[in-house]
């Protein structure tokens, strides 16, 4: 006898390619993806298939499928132990299924998946219209590409109480192209808690497209080693530490490259208003260091930066970044901790800039970057509304034109 059995297509994150960077689980609209240490899993019950989270995901992990009978979809406490995603089950052998409801089901779903992907907007901004093409995962977990250390430098004072490094990793001859603006992901050695491999750990490439040197197959990362979490609680970072204490000659392991949206225009007149806090300063970096090689003031755009840490001594490239020519780029700086002095934020800053931000903003061919603690969005989303209402503008307006147009980027954590 035949019985109708409904298939669903269950969303699943393919464990082994997943980098935990909570995209997805920020992005869903209905809650249905959350994790616990180990894995990030996808409730088939609250899942509404909107496909918001596919495209912003980096790596493609979100982008899994299975075809289930609708009462054997794979719970969420099974999906918290997998290692690897289980093969596609014969759906015959797994139930007694009514041909048409496979027939039925099938087609619209892929259907529905292409739709979504050749809008290309499922929740992430577009690149910039003139952005390079950016190559995205070249190297994966089970074939990192292999880099050398070619130096470890400390960025800040040696009595700073942050320890930021500039670590600069060669590629000999393999090929990692990468632009300004995207990630790579680091795979430290050794287990985590559960006896598996430590999941990748991302990190935005600070030296621009030609390389940390020019010409030179490598690149450089800001790292910032990790000694407590958020609230304060002493924590070891598991990839930061392993990063900072790289000699020069180490080999590391790298998977990536990742991201297509975070991008610098390439068309001349196009201005970089660009806002980080702390380590955050990776991608802005590089972009600026592009800017300065290219060095076609006549024909570049503005560059203003908002930059903020606890001292300058906290400042990643303080020194670098004060010797550029005025003319070249606009920086504010904001410290928060200067003994007695009082706190500021890129935010204040931006607000005691609102002439100039604003008629930035104004400019279309004006690209917005923001990078760096998450906390930091609210203060400067306050601050854009409060400088746009005062001069006439409705940011919130201004700011879904930027997004579509692929003039606004954030990458916080
Ligand atoms: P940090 O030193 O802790 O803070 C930098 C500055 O931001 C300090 O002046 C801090 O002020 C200020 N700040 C704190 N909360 C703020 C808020 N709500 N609004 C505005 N400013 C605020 O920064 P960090 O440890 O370097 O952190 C940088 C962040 O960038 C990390 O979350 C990191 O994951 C992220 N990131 C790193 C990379 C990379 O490649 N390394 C790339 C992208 C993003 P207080 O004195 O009040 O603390």
């Amino acid at each position: 006898m035949t019985t109708a059995t409904t298939i669903m297509r269950q969303h699943l994150i393919d464990p082994e390619i997943c980098i935990r960077c909570n995209t997805c689980e920020e992005t869903c609209p209905v809650d249905a993806i959350s994790h616990d240490s180990r894995n990030y899993v996808v409730d088939a019950a609250k899942c509404k298939l909107c496909y918001n989270c596919i495209s912003p995901c980096p790596t493609g992990a979100i982008d899994s499928w299975r075809n289930m009978p609708a009462e054997k979809a794979y719970p969420l406490a099974e999906q918290l132990l997998w290692d690897s995603l289980p093969g596609q089950v014969a759906l015959d052998e797994a139930a007694e299924v009514g041909a048409g409801d496979t027939a039925a089901a099938l087609p619209d779903d892929v259907e529905r998946i292409a739709a979504v992907s050749t809008a290309g907007q499922g929740g992430v901004a577009p690149p910039p219209w003139s952005a390079a093409h950016p190559y995205v995962n070249l190297y994966g977990i089970h074939a990192p590409a292999v880099a050398t250390v070619s130096g470890n430098f400390r960025l800040t004072a040696e009595d700073a109480s942050s320890d930021i490094r500039h670590i600069v990793l060669d590629f000999g001859n393999a090929s990692f192209p990468v632009l300004e603006g995207q990630t790579i992901g680091i795979l430290a050695p050794g287990l985590d808690a559960h006896g598996k491999p430590h999941h990748v750990r991302l990190y935005s490439v600070a030296s621009p497209r030609d390389g940390e040197r020019p010409r030179y197959n490598n690149l450089s990362l800001t790292v910032k080693r990790v000694t407590a979490d958020h609230e304060g609680n002493a924590v070891s970072g598991v990839a930061s530490n392993y990063l900072c204490d790289l000699k020069k000659g180490d080999k590391v392991n790298v998977v990536g490259p990742y991201g297509t949206s975070f991008l610098m225009p390439n068309h001349p007149g196009s201005n970089l208003l660009m806002i980080c806090t702390g380590t955050g300063s990776a991608p802005m970096r590089a972009m600026t260091e592009r800017r300065r090689r290219k060095s076609a003031p006549a024909e570049d755009g503005k560059l203003m930066l908002f930059f903020g840490a606890r001292t300058a001594a906290e400042l990643p490239y303080f020194g670098p970044l004060t010797r550029l020519p005025k003319e070249f780029i606009d920086i504010n700086l904001a410290f928060s901790r200067v003994p007695g002095q009082p706190r500021q934020y890129v935010q204040d800053l931006i607000r005691g800039r609102a002439e100039d931000v604003v008629r930035l903003l104004k400019d279309e061919n004006t690209y917005l970057y923001l990078c760096g603690l998450k906390g930091m969005e609210k203060g400067v989303d306050e601050a854009f509304a409060d400088i746009c209402s005062r001069n006439g503008l409705d940011w919130k307006a201004v700011q879904a034109g930027l997004l579509q147009q692929g003039r606004y980027h954030v990458e916080t954590y």
